[in-house]
């Protein structure tokens, strides 16, 4: 993740002009950081209609018509803003000061913030710390613990996952600082805080230090392990030594990635023709190869192999060896290999040493255990392969895997780049986050973490959502308690009250379906020995009437076990949005 710095301008510059050389001093730095800028409200609307770093310093819990003084989430979005720092600690647990926030405000903000997506910042730390040993308890690990708990009770882990918190040891921060936080403190904490929340809500929280950070220590903390980034106080409202402590700074090479809420204007990212390959380059290429095989051997779809090709011919053209590197659950890449043999030109399978313009696939790269955890051995084995690294596994890239996240890390983020098929998912998906109404959502599929917090991200946004496939069951299961049989079900997951509320509103689900024996039932009717496979032609007809009323309409997975070949739902659902499309072209769909 690129390393962050968000200074929270503590004693506020005494003028907007002061406020304006800070925010140069920024965007002039060549720091590789992302630097932010928390300001006041006072100056927030003019600075952020310039910048696109700016974010609040506080916001007020209430989403829109704010208390005297203070600034609701609309207006807040209303000046071009789209994030705030939330439970600032020193201002929330010092005695003396009464405007501070109980953690539920605390969580009652961020949930706001989040509905109207908005990022936040939240900011985590103890009052005071006994001296170890005197009290025998890690009474300060036990604070945070239940700050973290209460402020992000009932916080979609994505959006945990997306955003940021703040470790604040309040006898660390301000003028009033007892002593500086040691490093060893500083590592204890960062280690604590992502294992409690990798443990709790299974996800990589992204933690910065802030605590008396100034121009002599910043590049030391932030190079410390498990710090990813800075809050910087007092350092940073003053000129000279924010130039100072951007100055002292260099750390890894500013990765591509940029996180929501906190970043504003959206991606920056290499492409293909930013990488300026020559003939004789190496390139490892990720790609999706995930297809369905049947019992005979036969790829049931190859699409996903398709939509690569053009990226594979492209960089033959230019005369780069390429090395494709893929993956699918289990099993070998024969098949997958015999079928690009007669698409692809130069095609060698497994090992070869390559000439200009050949292609070399490796075998699955999940066969080797090293992929799904990441290991930075594995990593490098993988990156050795190539000087480059592009990515068009778009599928795939939600997963922190080697091949997807450990060999840009071992490369460095300006020998990487997004193939053009990537990059179109992108700016597709980017639409329908922005869609125009109605919206409407189609979710399907079993891969039930991914499907989840998508759910969560559009249940704010679309105006209509349809849950199909194996996601339904779960719905069935946990609102109206349906026998399913021998349906696949993930009972581990816990649908949120907030959805499960919208079921029969904004959500509607199949009226009908197919079992295996292909007869038409109603879900609530299942006997223990059928399973469910597909949906009926009522289903079919009500899933259409919402697709003529939208007019953005993105569909998420398939719909029905048609790797078993009960295709029949997905298929016409497709063929009918390809008519609802030539007679509308005005409409949007988006099939993600
Ligand atoms: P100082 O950097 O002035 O200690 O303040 C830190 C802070 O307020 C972090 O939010």
């Amino acid at each position: 993740m690129n390393k962050i710095i968000i200074g929270n301008w503590k004693e506020n510059p005494e003028s907007l002009e002061i406020a304006k050389r800070l925010i140069k001093i920024s965007n002039d730095s060549k720091s590789g950081v992302k630097i932010i800028h928390a300001v006041p409200s006072i100056y927030a609307g003019v600075l952020a209609k310039e910048n696109n770093n700016i974010i609040l310093q506080n916001i007020s819990e209430f989403e829109s018509g704010s208390h005297t003084g203070e600034i609701s989430v609309k207006q807040m979005l209303d000046c071009g803003i789209k994030a705030s720092i939330v439970g600032h600690s020193e201002t929330r647990l010092s005695p003396s000061n009464s405007k501070g926030d109980e953690d539920q405000q605390v969580n009652l903000k961020i949930k706001n913030l989040i509905k109207n997506d908005c990022g936040f910042i939240l900011c985590v730390g103890e009052y005071e710390r006994l001296e170890p040993g005197l009290n025998g308890l890690n009474d300060y690990t036990d604070f945070v613990k239940q700050q973290l708990e209460s402020c992000l009770t009932g916080v979609d882990k994505q959006e945990i996952a997306d955003n940021v918190i703040a470790y604040e040891p309040v006898w660390a921060i301000g003028k009033n600082a007892k002593r500086a936080a040691t490093n060893e403190e500083i590592i204890e904490m960062m280690k604590f805080i992502k294992s409690f929340i990798k443990e709790k809500f299974k996800v990589e929280a992204h933690v910065l230090y802030g605590g008396s950070v100034d121009e002599n220590n910043a590049k030391e903390i932030l190079n410390l392990e498990g710090v990813d980034g800075l809050l910087v106080g007092r350092a940073s409202s003053d000129p000279a030594k924010w130039e100072k402590l951007l100055n002292n700074i260099s750390t890894s090479p500013n990765l591509s990635f940029e996180r929501r809420g906190t970043s504003a204007p959206v991606q920056k990212y290499n492409q293909i023709p930013d990488l300026n390959l020559k003939a004789g380059d190496k390139v490892i290429l990720r790609l999706d190869m995930n297809v369905p095989i049947n019992e005979k051997g036969e790829i049931v779809n190859d699409f996903r192999i398709q939509e690569s090709l053009p990226t594979i011919k492209m960089l033959q053209d230019l005369g780069v060896k390429t090395t494709i590197v893929a993956h699918k659950e289990k099993g070998d890449f024969k098949i997958i290999a015999e079928y690009l043999k007669n698409k692809v030109n130069n095609f060698f399978f497994l090992d070869r040493d390559l000439q200009n313009g050949e292609v070399l696939l490796l075998d699955n790269v999940r066969l080797n255990e090293g992929e799904k955890k990441n290991d930075p051995e594995f990593a490098r084995q993988l990156a050795s392969l190539g000087n480059y690294y592009i990515n068009e596994a778009f599928s795939a890239s939600h997963r922190e895997h080697a091949s997807i996240v450990g060999i840009p890390n071992v490369l460095g983020a300006a020998k990487c780049a997004l193939g053009p098929k990537f990059v179109q998912e992108i700016t597709q998906l980017g639409s329908a986050l922005k869609p125009t109404h109605p919206m409407f959502l189609v979710v399907g599929g079993a891969k039930f973490d991914t499907k989840l917090g998508m759910l969560a991200k559009f249940i704010n946004i679309a105006d209509n959502i349809f849950v199909g496939g194996a996601l339904a069951h779960n719905f069935w299961k946990q609102k109206f308690n349906y026998n399913l049989g021998k349906s696949l079900l993930d009972e581990e997951v816990k649908l949120e009250e907030n959805i499960l509320q919208q079921v029969d509103k904004k959500i509607s689900l199949p009226v009908d379906v197919i079992i295996e024996s292909r007869e038409v039932k109603s879900p609530a009717q299942i006997s223990d020995n059928e399973r469910i496979v597909d949906f009926g032609e009522v289903t079919l007809k009500n899933i259409l009437n919402l697709a003529n009323q939208a007019n953005t309409i993105v569909w998420n997975g398939p719909l029905g076990y048609y790797e078993g070949g009960y295709e029949w739902g997905t298929k016409n659902l497709l063929l009918q949005l390809s008519e609802i499309q030539k007679q509308n072209p005005n409409k949007t769909i988006i099939l993600g």
